[in-house]
């Protein structure tokens, strides 16, 4: 039997990043996951992590802290092993024209996307170079491909980290390192909730296939790009958007 790996997952306590940390578990994964709170919500991931027979371990990580996350890493290092699977998911909406938006709008936004990896990145990869083992990946969006009005934080943020997607996969690949990325389209979960019966019918016209999708085929998308099974694809941003044009 193959020894248990440990999977690190930012942003995990809900949505998108839950899913991952579930999946990752049925694969055979130990999981270390972040939030920023230690809620309800949280308490509800490590229940569905440990039944998948998974150790877990959660830690309050604001990831737009380079220490704090740092120091995610190393308790969940601590207490499950190195990583192996690293998934960047943490993300926030701060949606705003850009004549009236704060830097605060857009600090928010983009230090959470995309310093967020980088300090995710920054903390797991000594270690991973070290190894010569390991696969990122960082959960974009299609925003960062088409831009959206009133999102220019958000494009931007994804826009980036599908930047720093593409340029780390060429630097780490010679060690043997993997790194891509997803760009979901729309995905049901907590980060739609605020969305209007319009916008939401305006957002369906848009997608061929005429439905949101789920966090759980964006966890088996993940799934698959860190498995072995994808060990000749580094450098992507793979789409997951039921066919939508922006
Ligand atoms: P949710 O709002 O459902 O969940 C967001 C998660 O991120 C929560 O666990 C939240 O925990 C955590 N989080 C937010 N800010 C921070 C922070 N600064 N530090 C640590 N954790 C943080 O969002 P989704 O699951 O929908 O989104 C997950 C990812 O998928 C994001 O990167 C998002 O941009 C991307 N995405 C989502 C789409 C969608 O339609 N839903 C479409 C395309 C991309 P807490 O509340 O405790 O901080």
């Amino acid at each position: 039997m193959q020894e248990r790996r440990c999977a690190l997952v930012t942003g995990g306590s809900r949505g998108i990043g839950r899913a991952i940390a579930v999946r990752l578990a049925r694969e055979g994964y130990d999981i270390g996951f972040c939030s920023r709170s230690a809620d309800e919500a949280a308490l509800e991931t490590s229940r569905l992590v440990a039944a998948e027979g998974a150790a877990v371990h959660h830690s309050v990580c604001d990831v737009t802290d380079l220490a704090a996350v740092r120091g995610f890493v190393a308790e969940a290092e601590e207490k499950l092993g190195p990583p192996h699977a690293v998934v960047s998911s943490a993300g926030v909406l701060r949606d705003r024209p850009m004549a009236l938006m704060s830097a605060e709008d857009w600090r928010t936004v983009v230090g959470t996307s995309l310093d967020g990896a980088f300090h995710l990145s920054r903390a797991v990869l000594r270690g991973m170079l070290t190894r010569r083992a390991g696969a990122l990946v960082n959960v974009s969006s299609v925003i960062g491909v088409y831009g959206n009005a009133g999102q220019s934080n958000y494009a931007a943020a994804k826009a980036g980290l599908n930047g720093l997607t593409r340029a780390l996969a060429k630097e780490v690949a010679p060690q043997g390192i993997r790194v891509n990325a997803v760009a979901p389209g729309f995905i049901e979960t907590d980060m739609l909730r605020d969305m209007s019966d319009a916008a939401r019918k305006t957002a369906l016209g848009k997608v061929a296939m005429g439905r949101f999708g789920s966090a759980e085929s964006v966890a088996a998308l993940v799934a698959f790009l860190l498995s072995d099974s994808a060990d000749y694809i580094t450098g992507q941003v793979v789409r997951i958007d039921g066919g939508i044009a922006l």
